[in-house]
């Protein structure tokens, strides 16, 4: 910690050791809702957990290479609602998701077309609280065409949308997101722009949406710049979330922002909605959602089994003491 009490570059970049900022936010609860993890590992999880997460959203996406067939979707559609939940809950984390097609893959049309014949038999499914992540990346038609498509899907299943905005051209893409939702009669209340940053946040909240933040290490929207988003637009329909995936990204990202904020001198309120209640007041609209079952998952056992199988690799017994230089 550095002189006048605030946290210092070097602790808050995601491989330091240094935890003090823990005790900063020690006894919240976190609820990140964008984080990709079946890119991350059990560690990640145990970590999430210890720094208060209580429960996420991870959104279908785009898996870092494109896939060939249908049934890799369906599969991974599949493991969302199935065996990552799982392994959620083995850390004490009540896991959701949003199920859609990504934008990027949106541009195979042969294959996109197969995608949204499957897409039905997933959005209904328990646990999923959203259409998502949808919207746009390169901006081509074939992306809007989809998400159109999608924009009916959710509001035929009476679902939250969460966008995905362009890092290219983010304003216009933004923008662009917003009119067509609008053009299909949602209601902007059920629709969370994500990806957001200081040049899209005002016209997202003006026109009633939700602005959902990734905080990006190095890059892009670092939680600095957060907090400065919180002391001039408050925390009204604003969330936080970590949007951690297979790409250099840190799955700590809402406790430590939470953390940032609170050295900053951010409200205590205000830190309660942003990193834990508003995303849950969005994507509860879905029915999926109830606070009771983030305790549920408290007493774990991670000798549990999914289908047969539980994290735990031959013979191992659940780990205690992780942070032990002997490693048994
Ligand atoms: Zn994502």
């Amino acid at each position: 910690m550095c002189c006048n009490g605030n946290l210092t570059e070097k602790e808050l970049q995601p491989n330091s050791n240094d935890t003090s900022y823990l005790d900063t936010i020690k006894g919240m609860r976190f609820f990140d809702p964008h984080v990709h993890m079946t890119s991350r590992t059990t560690d990640d999880y145990q970590a999430m957990a210890d720094a208060g997460v209580v429960a996420l959203i991870e959104p279908a996406f785009w898996l870092g290479q494109p896939r060939t067939a249908v049934g890799t979707f369906r599969d991974y559609y599949s493991s969302l609602i199935g065996w990552e939940r799982f392994r959620s809950s083995q850390f004490g984390i009540k896991h959701y998701c949003t199920i859609g097609l990504n934008s990027r893959e949106a541009n195979n049309e042969a294959l996109a077309e197969q995608v949204m014949e499957i897409l039905p038999l997933f959005i209904y499914k328990e646990g999923v609280v959203g259409v998502g992540e949808i919207g746009f990346d390169d901006q081509t038609a074939a992306e809007e065409k989809y998400y159109r498509l999608q924009l009916e899907l959710a509001k035929e299943a009476n679902l939250p949308v969460q966008i995905h905005t362009p890092h290219r051209d983010k304003k216009k893409g933004t923008t662009r997101s917003m009119d067509i939702a609008l053009e299909h009669g949602l209601d902007p209340y059920m629709v969370i722009v994500d990806h957001n940053n200081e040049e899209t946040v005002r016209e997202v909240l003006d026109r009633g949406f939700w602005a959902a933040f990734t905080i990006y290490p190095f890059t892009k929207m670092g939680n600095e710049r957060m907090v400065e988003v919180i002391k001039q637009y408050g925390s009204e329909r604003i969330m936080v979330n970590s949007a951690a995936d297979w790409g250099i990204s840190d799955p700590l990202a809402v406790p430590k922002t939470a953390a940032l904020m609170k050295q900053r001198g951010i409200k205590d309120e205000d830190i309660f909605l942003a990193t834990y209640k508003n995303a849950i007041t969005a994507f509860a609209q879905s029915g999926q959602i109830d606070e009771a079952d983030f305790n549920s998952d408290k007493e774990i056992d991670q000798s549990q089994k999914f289908n047969g199988n539980t994290i735990l690799r031959g013979g191992q017994q659940p780990r205690i003491d992780k942070n032990a230089i002997i490693i048994k």
